[in-house]
């Protein structure tokens, strides 16, 4: 998400009681479950963005932007979650992006629009640095994870846990993020003990990535590339999503056939981590 720019769309600015001075707000359009909406001058809220962020994506798929919007405000309530949301973006893709003010508010909005709205797709984005933790036990739970590494690293409070899965070696990798400026005491400890084993714990390099033609090397703002936020992400098609997509994998960037535009085996996104790695 780093250097992101989500476009000229209209801004729309929720305030839970706190209201931020330095933004020219414009107009204000009503009040819904306690939030005053109010329009803001987009280049208002520009000059505001944080590099600390973290922020939630929710995919609207078909629905129409406000409409989802709307629900979300009346179901998940703001004020009883103690988040604070700097502001609510509509993306060009026409899905809802928050960003927040604050650790670990993006996994505590992302779980209540969860368990509140099934039918919509919630990811968080932080700029925490993300590690993958391979070689895991198949019995291990994230909770596990997440207390051994905070054991072992110091760092009580800071690890959040993005997924975990099972490897086709009978095992489990897991993702975590870690705060940018703690990330050295991880990459310093290399392994995580769980049980019986000791488990490798590798950072992983994510390149910048386009949310609108969904290539890697730039973002937005700088996007000469067809829309493609509502494609799916492994064959480019439309109607579903990559994880529930059983399709052959399409890059998008190299168009061809067999392989994802977001895995080591795409020789351009390769590229772009091994050059950043040096
Ligand atoms: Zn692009
Ligand atoms: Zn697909
Ligand atoms: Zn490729």
């Amino acid at each position: 998400m780093v250097g992101e720019n989500l476009g000229e769309d209209t801004n729309v600015l929720i305030l839970g009681g706190e209201v931020a001075p330095t933004r020219k707000i414009i107009e204000f359009t009503g009040k819904s479950g306690g939030n005053y909406n109010m329009m803001v001058h987009p280049r208002a809220a520009r000059g505001r963005r944080s590099e600390k962020g973290e922020s939630v994506l929710v995919r609207t798929g078909d629905r129409l932007f406000a409409e989802v919007l709307k629900t979300m405000q009346q179901k998940a309530d703001v004020a009883s979650l103690n988040v604070n949301i700097n502001n609510v973006k509509k993306t060009s893709g026409g899905d809802i992006f928050i960003r927040l003010k604050g650790k670990g508010q993006a996994q505590t909005l992302k779980n209540a629009i969860k368990n509140k709205m099934e039918e919509v797709s919630v990811t968080t984005r932080n700029r925490g640095t993300v590690f993958s933790v391979i070689d895991l036990d198949p019995a291990v739970t994230s909770e596990e994870v997440k207390a051994a590494v905070e054991k072992q690293t110091g760092l009580a409070g800071l690890v959040e846990i993005k997924l975990i899965r099972n490897t086709k070696f009978g095992g489990q990798m897991c993702l975590l993020s870690v705060p940018n400026n703690k990330a050295g005491k991880l990459r310093e400890l290399g392994t995580i003990k769980m049980g019986w084993s000791a488990c490798r714990a590798r950072e992983r390099i994510v390149p910048l990535r386009c949310y609108k033609c969904l290539e890697y090397g730039h973002s937005l703002t700088s996007c000469k590339g067809e829309d493609r936020s509502k494609q799916c992400l492994n064959c480019g098609g439309l109607n579903h999503r990559a994880q529930e997509c059983k399709a052959v994998s399409k890059c998008m960037a190299c168009k061809v056939d067999g392989h994802r535009m977001d895995t080591m085996k795409c020789p351009e996104y390769r590229k772009l981590v091994l050059e950043k790695k040096d």
